[in-house]
């Protein structure tokens, strides 16, 4: 047996190297804590993402083979685990769209009229299709003028034209932007203007075959028709496109179009909102509320239940298991969990009312996967590395408001600020400023912090900037790679393979002081430069 000598001149054994998997199986307890250890509150209090880091495991595959799938509700699974918030800064139609093509899913806020908001809906809907079963459609009679209102309203120009200019009406021809472009009467009829030598599908057609006779045809459009020659739908090249360029994209399985969320409150004219959302197509409301344990939201909960039973319904925000239980037994079908860790946020302080995050998505988590139940860990995430901790802490999804506010896609216009940075405007939605907008737009009944009837308004989150992002078209796929790229480093492949590993003990966590804080970070450097991704 080889030996050396310890620093006490004492002869220590040196064992067989080819052993060191079997004497670390047999003589030690596994590195670091499990997650229950970690999150002990009793013992430790609330801890934020900042508060641990998850050890490494074994890598035996490659950062692309890791995939992110995940459900957002107890119905709606996602490619990508990813929310943007419903704030006025953040979530309007461009954000909306973007987020469902990259894989994740986008809800559309209602600090707006029940009708701007149904219209954004409706855009998100429209933006892709399969078959487009309710296509605008005109007469010969109609004219030049008419398709360049519908290009500016509606962004697309290929119309079919029957008879009578509606639909299941006999096809006469089609007229797209190339016949219209050099023509300046606007009042020409179309009838002079439009394709008749058409290339149509008949009724019946698959998706699959229909798409490939618009590749042969190579044509823009392509009409499908009865056996009587009665228009019935359409079908776009640049949907194609659009299928092709962005494969994860969050869809609906027949009909193709694009995954679209919206936030409700929970007065009774938000009913009458709903409504009209639903008219839209909308497949996910979240009742937007920082405290959702509320007699308002179970009572809305279950009328959203009775009268949509198709619609997909998340409840919240919570914090504590009491709060989620009571919105799991009244049938929300997802839940929204964080109280005053978004970035714009002042509840904590204010209010003395709140939970740190990581211990508050934690708690709920592991109690609401028993009733099958998915959460979104919404705020306070600032890095690829928050979502994985909000995820390995067993939350389905993230959602995120600062993060994305700063993209092209989120409303409003980028500024410099008075230090010559490039901006845009975020504001929490308890903010002051979100607030009078509120009632400005005659809006205060789906305030989520004031109500009619309050004197004084008391803030619950301030208003500000955050620095320019680019666009989320390469901004989510950085998210999407640096997800991969730690979950690859943990050593698993799935988010479902974290979130077992996490429960069966084999992912560990480490608490970190203060000083592995400020280890972990740039230290030590005169100047540098963070740029996050090329
Ligand atoms: P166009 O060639 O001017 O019609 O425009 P594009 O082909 O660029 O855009 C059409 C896009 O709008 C496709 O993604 C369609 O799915 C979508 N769309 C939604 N509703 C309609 C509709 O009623 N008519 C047409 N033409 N496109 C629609
Ligand atoms: P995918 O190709 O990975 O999206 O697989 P799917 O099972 O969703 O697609 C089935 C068929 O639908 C294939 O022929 C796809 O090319 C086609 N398809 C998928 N998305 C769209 C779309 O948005 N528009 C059109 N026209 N076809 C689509
Ligand atoms: P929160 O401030 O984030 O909790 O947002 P909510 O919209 O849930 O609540 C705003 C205020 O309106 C709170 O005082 C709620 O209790 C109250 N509230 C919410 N829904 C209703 C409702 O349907 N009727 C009435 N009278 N008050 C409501
Ligand atoms: P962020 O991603 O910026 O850290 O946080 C976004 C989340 O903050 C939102 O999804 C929402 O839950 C929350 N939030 C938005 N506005 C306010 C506000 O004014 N006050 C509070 N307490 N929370 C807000």
């Amino acid at each position: 047996m080889p030996s050396t000598t310890s620093v006490t001149g004492a002869p220590v054994e040196v064992l067989d190297w080819q052993s060191a998997v079997e004497v670390l199986n047999q003589d030690y307890k596994r590195d670091g804590l499990d997650v229950k250890s970690l999150l002990d509150s009793d013992k430790r209090g609330g801890l934020t993402y900042n508060d641990f880091l998850i050890l490494p495991g074994y890598i035996g595959f490659s950062a692309h083979e890791v995939t992110l799938d995940s459900k957002i509700t107890k119905k709606i699974s996602l490619k990508l685990p990813l929310v943007s918030s419903p704030m006025d800064t953040v979530t309007e139609t461009d954000m909306a769209i973007f987020m469902a093509l990259l894989g994740g899913l986008g809800i559309i806020h209602h600090n707006c009229s029940a009708e701007e908001q149904a219209e954004m809906v409706r855009k998100v809907k429209k933006y892709e299709n399969g078959f487009i079963l309710d296509p605008v459609v005109m007469s010969p009679t109609h004219t030049v003028g008419d398709v360049r209102k519908v290009k500016e309203e509606n962004g697309f120009a290929g119309i079919p034209v029957t008879e009578d200019g509606k639909l299941y009406s006999k096809l006469v021809g089609i007229v797209t932007m190339r016949d219209i472009q050099f023509h300046n009467d606007n009042s020409t009829p179309l009838a002079e203007v439009m394709t008749t030598d058409l290339i149509t599908a008949p009724e019946g057609i698959t998706l699959a075959a229909a798409n490939n006779l618009l590749r042969s045809s190579k044509k823009g459009k392509l009409p499908v028709i009865d056996a009587s020659g009665n228009l019935t739908a359409l079908l776009s090249r640049s949907d194609l496109m659009k299928n092709l360029h962005f494969p994860l994209a969050s869809k609906l399985p027949d009909s193709k179009q694009l995954l679209c969320g919206a936030a409700i409150g929970t007065r009774e004219d938000d009913k009458a909102r709903l409504h009209k959302l639903v008219e839209a197509g909308l497949d996910v409301v979240i009742m937007d509320s920082s405290q959702g344990n509320s007699l308002y939201q179970i009572g809305m909960l279950k009328w959203i239940k009775a009268t949509f039973p198709d619609l997909q319904v998340i409840a919240g925000n919570v914090v504590t298991r009491e709060q989620a239980a009571n919105l799991i037994a009244a049938g929300a079908d997802g839940l929204r969990i964080g109280m005053g860790s978004g970035s714009a946020c002042i509840t904590q302080e204010v209010m003395a009312v709140g939970r740190p995050q990581a211990t508050a998505v934690y708690s709920i988590c592991e109690f609401a996967r028993r009733f099958g139940v998915p959460c979104i860990a919404d705020g306070g995430v600032q890095n690829v590395g928050h979502i994985v901790k909000a995820i390995a802490l067993g939350a389905s999804t993230v959602m995120m408001g600062g993060l994305l506010a700063g993209t092209t896609e989120s409303p409003g216009k980028y500024f410099l600020s008075p230090d010559g940075k490039l901006v845009k405007a975020y504001r929490g939605m308890g903010s002051i400023d979100a607030m009078e907008s509120q009632k400005s737009s005659d809006n205060a009944a789906t305030g989520r912090y004031f109500s009619e009837g309050d004197k004084v308004r008391v803030a619950q989150g301030v208003s500000g900037s955050v620095l320019d992002r680019g666009s989320v078209t390469k901004f989510v796929p950085y998210l999407q790679a640096g997800l991969q790229h730690s979950l690859q480093d943990i050593g698993v492949q799935s988010i479902e393979e974290l979130q077992k590993g996490v429960e069966e003990g084999s992912v560990r966590f480490e608490v970190r002081t203060v000083s592995a804080q400020a280890e972990g970070n740039v230290h030590g450097l005169h100047e540098f430069n963070k740029k996050l991704y090329a």
